[in-house]
């Protein structure tokens, strides 16, 4: 019963309570989920009482939605009332939420149990996972291994089987780079499909919440159930939610699939990430799906683009911690400069300092012009790429990230080498598209992930691709050997 399909055939036929579900799913995430590094906080009680309501419901024929009874994992930067919110950041540490945010009170609604959260990179600043004050997430197909980021923890429980789907939030690539780690599906949805109503922002014009599975038919329950209109959300897309499940019909034949010639060129990538990839692509070739070469011309300043944007945002976003009103306040400071300056110094880790620091500068008088104008205008080209690359195909092909899971360790100390990687998530964020990462085969053991993006709101279509891919695939269910993990995960942070 790991996964979110036989959990909801377990409860709709009474094989399992939702209560014997989460009890089952709370002791695998005491065990399995904190060992990997991935579980940072579980509500074990509140918990359980939700799911003997949920049962009530299930034995009067009264669920709520698909996902009724079923337990699941915030990532750690996304609010529930009563219940601390880190970002993985000691100047949140001591942060309870006065508030619901839009996912847990969407999903409660659906009769979804919220058990705890999952392990991030600080304030979702990474891709590894490593940026955070709970330690590092563990590969669950090589512990030694990062399982990416900064959504690592929700794509190493979903890996690991300890829950059916777990929600992560996308920046640049945050959901579907440690989806392709890990082996399972993740996708970020349109800019504006998911409501950002208490997800602490990043980068408010990229960030975005989206589902990570094991399936795409998972992948559709779930994103049916976050997505729609919320006021409270200014950039919330004023449309209900899509119905998902039934464009799942295994039909791709005559689909448009485009390979934009940038990203399959010699020396960048992994060769034998892009032998899985031409081979997932063939897949769907042989089931029905047309060829065609398309060109995104400005991949090459994408980074550079996204990491300005990124940066001022978030170094405006994060002025609000400032030890007055959240979180960490410095003790025995002797005024109100030293209690902001102490404060922040202590609060913020090491990457979070960076990037308010570089988006600090691009924003002063003097480089606006030069950086962050400059990265506005790249995005709008960025933007008419895809459009235009769009009039000829009706979805991209490409890999998700350059190679499989790197060492824990690898690129920690070397920013620019970290940043490098995301050059094939950020564009998707820098243009607002939907996009989803499936798992498509192994390198030495490791997971690949095939990234399929697609046109503004097109989030059907993607997921009947990676449905119809699916059908004719079994990637999606292998599963990493868990046994003596722990042990070895000892041994490893002994080592350290
Ligand atoms: N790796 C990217 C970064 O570090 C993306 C992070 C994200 O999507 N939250 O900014």
């Amino acid at each position: 019963m790991d996964s979110l399909t036989s959990q909801r055939a377990g409860l709709e036929s009474g094989e399992f309570s939702s209560v014997e579900l989460v009890e089952a799913t709370l002791s695998r995430a005491e065990a399995e989920g904190r060992t990997l590094g991935a579980v940072v906080g579980l509500r074990g009680e509140s918990a359980l009482s939700e799911a003997a309501a949920s049962d009530s419901r299930l034995r009067a024929g009264e669920a709520r939605s698909p996902l009724e009874g079923t337990p699941f994992l915030l990532k750690d930067n996304m609010v529930m009332q009563g219940e601390p919110t880190t970002c993985a950041s000691k100047i949140l540490e001591p942060f309870i939420s006065p508030y619901e945010g839009a996912m847990a009170e969407k999903l409660r609604a659906a009769g979804a149990i919220v058990i705890g959260r999952t392990n991030m990179d600080e304030f979702a600043m990474g891709s590894s996972t490593e940026n955070s004050i709970f330690g590092p997430s563990h590969n669950p197909w090589d512990p030694t291994r990062t399982c990416g980021g900064s959504s690592g923890g929700a794509a190493a429980v979903v890996a690991a089987g300890v829950t059916g789907y777990a929600l992560g939030s996308d920046t640049g690539g945050s959901i579907r780079q440690p989806a392709s780690f890990c082996g399972v599906v993740g996708m970020k949805p349109t800019y504006g499909r998911v409501s950002r109503f208490g997800l602490v922002a990043f980068a408010s014009s990229l960030d975005q919440i989206g589902p990570m599975t094991r399936t795409a038919r998972e992948c559709a329950w779930v994103l049916e159930a976050i997505s729609g209109h919320d006021e409270r959300d200014s950039t919330s897309i004023p449309e209900p939610a899509p119905r998902l499940e039934s464009a799942l019909d295994g039909d791709v034949s005559g689909l448009r699939i485009g390979l934009p010639k940038e990203y399959f060129v010699e020396g960048g990538t992994d060769p034998e990430v892009l032998a899985r990839v031409h081979a997932g692509i063939k897949e769907l070739e042989s089931a029905g799906a047309k060829i065609v070469e398309v060109s995104l011309p400005h991949t090459e300043y994408v980074v550079a683009t996204y990491y300005l944007v990124a940066t001022a945002e978030a170094s405006s976003n994060l002025a609000r911690y400032d030890g007055a009103r959240y979180g960490r306040r410095a003790e025995g400071v002797q005024d109100l400069d030293e209690m902001y300056r102490r404060s922040r110094s202590e609060g913020f880790g090491d990457e979070v300092k960076r990037r308010i620091l570089l988006g600090t500068y691009v924003l002063s008088a003097g480089y606006f012009d030069a950086y962050y104008r400059k990265a506005q205008q790249v995005r709008t080209l960025v933007r008419n790429d895809f459009q235009k690359a769009f009039d000829t195909c009706d979805l991209i092909a490409g890999p998700t990230y350059p190679e499989t899971a790197f060492g824990l360790g690898a690129k920690v100390d070397d920013p620019v080498s970290m940043y490098l990687g995301d050059i094939f998530t950020v564009s998707a964020n820098l243009a607002g598209l939907p996009a989803i990462s499936i798992p498509c085969g192994f390198a030495e053991g490791r997971p690949v992930g095939l990234q399929l993006l697609g046109p503004a709101l097109g989030e059907a279509g993607l997921l009947r691709a990676a449905d119809a891919f699916q059908r004719r695939t079994d990637f999606h269910e292998k599963r990493p050997v868990l046994d003596g993990i722990s042990e070895r995960i000892q041994e490893l942070e002994k080592a350290r």
